[in-house]
């Protein structure tokens, strides 16, 4: 046993120091960034802030709103091939390139990522995603894909440490998927001990990608735009939502009365109901580590992407970045023992 005495740190463990700035205004921020690569020759420009694949969250429509808007959604692996079909052949041009497919690592995983890519050819982005990225098994399928489709830009995860970062970069990832615990309706933290602080889990894994050309995306544990800010000060390249996407007209989830009040289900992908709904329950031999929520219905998901867009561009202007790219480079962050005043709050 050992044990690393350096504290780890959470979104709600700091705040960013504001700092002198020539910006007259929000409006002269921009958001959008361009990505290269390291194994797909595919170059990405947009606002590099990823609804989960959650079926809560990462629907069709959920993506039509957000890629109108520039943003990206990682599609849930639950549809079927005709789905994808039915979607494909009617929705709006370059939306394609703001979405991924997403995927787990068993045979028929693989087999149905064929079947959707040989129909739809121009979709660009593979999401591999498994709750525990630490096995061997996990990276040699990285590899496997990578070899089967070479210029797709592959996302992988979920890991939290340098190691595994550059590990599955080198394996044929291009972007690490980065978060182990944190999220809203998760409970692995719970049910096995195991977790990362998210902060700290960003600044030690933007490190060891950017130092092979490599990219992340933080997933797990925003709550408010100010954590998405504080994500990307860290280093996260992109940024993905549960939580903040959830409980809107596009997310999908149960509709649900109660007391008169509109709710939207929302539940972890581990979660007993999930697993219920997709592979018929949970196996004898494992837990769910997830949970499910009523969240307040919330409307049309572009008022909380203007709400997202708007903290962002404030935050850029509070420490003089013109461009989301340069938000690490001006932040610096200070530990606290206080975050918003909660007076009013019942
Ligand atoms: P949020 O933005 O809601 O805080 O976090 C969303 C992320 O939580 C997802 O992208 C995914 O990585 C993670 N997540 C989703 N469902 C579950 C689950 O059932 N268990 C765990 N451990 N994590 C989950």
């Amino acid at each position: 046993m050992r044990i690393e005495y350096d504290i780890k740190l959470g979104f709600k463990d700091v705040m960013i120091r504001p700092k002198r700035s020539t910006l007259r205004s929000r409006s002269e921020v921009s958001l959008e960034r361009s990505f290269k690569f390291m194994h797909s020759s595919y170059i990405w420009t947009g606002i590099p802030i990823m609804a989960a694949n959650m079926d809560t969250v990462g629907t069709f429509e959920m993506a039509k709103a957000l890629s109108e808007k520039g943003l990206f959604t990682a599609i849930h692996k639950h549809y079927s091939i005709n789905d994808w079909n039915t979607f494909s052949s009617n929705s709006p041009k370059g939306f394609e390139n703001n979405i991924a497919v997403s995927t787990g690592i068993s045979e028929s995983d693989s087999e149905k990522l064929l079947h959707i890519f040989r129909s739809n050819p121009n979709l660009k982005f593979i999401c591999i995603d498994v709750a525990n990225g630490y096995s061997e098994y996990f990276a040699d399928f990285v590899k496997r894909t990578r070899e089967q489709y070479p210029d797709k830009v592959i996302i992988a995860g979920n890991v939290v440490t340098g190691e595994m970062v550059e590990e599955l970069l080198l394996s044929g990832a291009d972007i690490v998927k980065v978060g182990i615990g944190p999220g809203s309706v998760c409970t692995t933290r719970v049910k096995t001990g195991v977790g990362y602080p998210q902060l700290s889990a960003i600044i030690e894994c933007a490190d060891a990608a950017h130092g092979l050309g490599g990219q992340i995306v933080s997933d797990g544990g925003c709550a408010t735009p100010g954590d998405i800010a504080k994500a990307f000060g860290a280093g996260a390249d992109f940024v993905m939502l549960g939580g903040i996407f959830a409980g809107h007209d596009e997310s999908g989830g149960d509709i649900i009365e109660k007391n008169g009040l509109p709710y939207r289900r929302f539940y972890g992908m581990s979660s007993s109901i999930a697993m219920e709904k997709h592979i018929g329950g949970v196996a004898e031999y494992r837990a769910s580590e997830g949970k499910s929520v009523e969240v307040p219905y919330k409307g049309q998901v572009e008022t909380t992407v203007q709400d997202i867009l708007g903290g962002l561009r404030s935050t850029c202007t509070y420490v003089g970045a013109a461009r989301l790219k340069e938000l690490t480079k001006r932040t610096t962050f200070i530990r606290v023992n206080e975050q918003e005043n909660r007076v009013y709050d019942e």
